[in-house]
């Protein structure tokens, strides 16, 4: 017992120095101040009288919209065209003349969503998109930082900071080994990395074997395959760990995913919504009733028919990236499905809106010859790693014999090279599934209950259900 509070102290105290002094000093100076400033801000802000805040959500909001109206060639263009004056603007409801900002907008007028100033300094990244339409975009360093404080508060709901161990059983999106810099940063922030990918036998072991040996304070994981990885550490009896939190990302926690997670890890499990192109959007806190959006960061409407949703209606998700100068991202439509909730004040005391929940960020599981899981969601991954356009859509099928179809149109910046370099860590995911490629001039989209699905498992039909394993060959 004694042993373990001296051990319990000693994290304690790593936790802090890491925050006060390691984590400044290692971040960089001017970055970190920034960060660290809006962690202040953000910690303040979400106790705030919803009105009090707002108000400087909307001196944000049309700070950017001047900026893009002035500087940024797209909005220069289309504010003129609609007559839209910023200075105008008294509410979000003010933005409905303004189009959509859609992805075909963002590949044909990239250029010219890029803010001159900025072009130099800002960070590119891609996506896959929850549809399949991979897309490349930019932020400028200040968004960064937003982004960075963002999260930490997020991911601090579900009792997380920077410098607890944590676990994360995470894809790996590049496909090179960590770097030295790269090993030594997750060493001072005590982070544990395992690739969630990897579900066989094998890798299920090393990661519980990573997992005993981090004795984590917190766990970040996507969803579904940690769900796999908690089903099979319950069956198999091997918990022998006081409760973890977990924060989940990247997909929806379903009913059946949060059980298992709890059975494995304790009560404590936190559902988070972002994306690769604004990050952290809502975060559940501990009164675990819908996710809390990060309002002060952006501007998320929920859209249906053009009108603003009703809680627990159903509509389309549009945000507005209230820092991110470096590439202005007004309205933009970003595929994905969500509810809002009700006004009615959170029992945490927060004054943020909330997401009741995101529809549809789920992507189907594939089955390797051994019965071991494949997640689909690994094809989204890889293609988020591609920084030009190597593909413009894709879809992924697997048939009832276990055979994998890539179904791809080939992209504006497409080389054949590059290409196999991605579908080559396809082969060692799929893990000696048969597997093609086939290039279409265009991709039929696939729904399912209303849904539209980019991996597809093809399952049989019912009456053949109880068929033996052969369904994985
Ligand atoms: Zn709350």
């Amino acid at each position: 017992m004694h042993a373990w509070n001296a051990r319990k102290y000693g994290d304690q105290v790593y936790a802090a120095m890491f925050e006060r002094v390691l984590w400044p000093v290692w971040d960089g100076a001017i970055r970190r101040r920034e960060t660290r400033k809006h962690l202040s801000y953000l910690g303040r802000s979400q106790w705030l009288e919803p009105e009090l805040r707002r108000k400087e959500e909307l001196r944000a909001l049309i700070s950017l919209l001047s900026y893009a109206g002035e500087r940024v060639p797209y909005y220069r263009e289309l504010f003129r065209a609609s007559r839209f004056d910023p200075r105008g603007v008294r509410s979000a409801a003010d933005l409905e003349v303004l189009p959509l900002l859609t992805r075909e907008i963002i590949r044909e007028r990239y250029d010219d969503l890029v803010d001159p100033a900025h072009r130099a300094t800002n960070l590119k990244k891609g996506t896959s998109g929850s549809t399949g339409n991979p897309l490349k975009f930019e932020y400028s360093p200040e968004s960064e930082c937003w982004r960075q404080a963002v999260k930490i508060r997020g991911y601090g709901w579900a009792g997380y900071r920077p410098g607890k161990k944590t676990f994360y059983y995470w894809a790996s999106v590049s496909s090179a080994e960590p770097t030295l810099k790269i090993r030594l940063d997750r060493a001072l922030r005590r982070e544990t990395f395992v690739d969630s990918m990897r579900q066989d036998e094998a890798a299920r072991w090393a990661a519980l074997a990573a997992l005993r040996r981090a004795k984590p304070d917190i766990i970040v994981c996507y969803t579904q395959s940690c769900a796999q990885f908690a089903r099979w550490i319950v069956e198999r009896g091997f918990r022998d760990w006081d409760d973890i939190p977990v924060i989940c990302g990247a997909e929806a926690v379903l009913l059946g995913d949060r059980a298992m997670l709890e059975r494995a890890f304790g009560p404590h499990i936190f559902e988070t919504y972002g994306s690769r192109e604004t990050m952290l959007m809502a975060a559940e806190c501990e009164a675990h009733a819908g996710m809390h959006l990060s309002e002060e960061n952006l501007l998320l409407e929920v859209l249906k028919d053009g009108r603003g949703a009703l809680p627990g209606e159903a509509g389309d998700v549009v945000v507005t990236d209230l820092h991110n100068y470096g590439m202005p991202m007004i309205r933009y439509l970003n595929g994905d499905v969500a509810r809002r909730a009700g006004d009615e004040p959170c029992a945490c005391g927060r004054g943020l809106a909330r997401l009741e929940q995101v529809d549809g960020r789920r992507a189907d599981t594939m089955i390797d010859r051994e019965g071991n899981a494949v997640p689909g969601i690994v094809f989204h991954v890889l293609f988020s790693d591609a920084r030009r356009e190597l593909v413009r859509q894709f879809q992924a099928v697997q048939n009832v014999r276990g055979e994998v179809t890539l179904k791809v149109v080939r992209g504006r910046d497409f080389a054949e090279d590059a290409f196999e370099h991605v579908t080559g860590r396809f082969s060692h995911y799929l893990r000696g599934l048969p597997f093609r490629i086939e290039f279409h001039d265009a991709i039929e989209p696939h729904h399912r209950s209303g849904k539209l699905q980019t991996i597809i498992v093809e399952r049989n039909p019912p009456s053949a259900a109880c068929a033996p394993a052969e369904t994985a060959r």
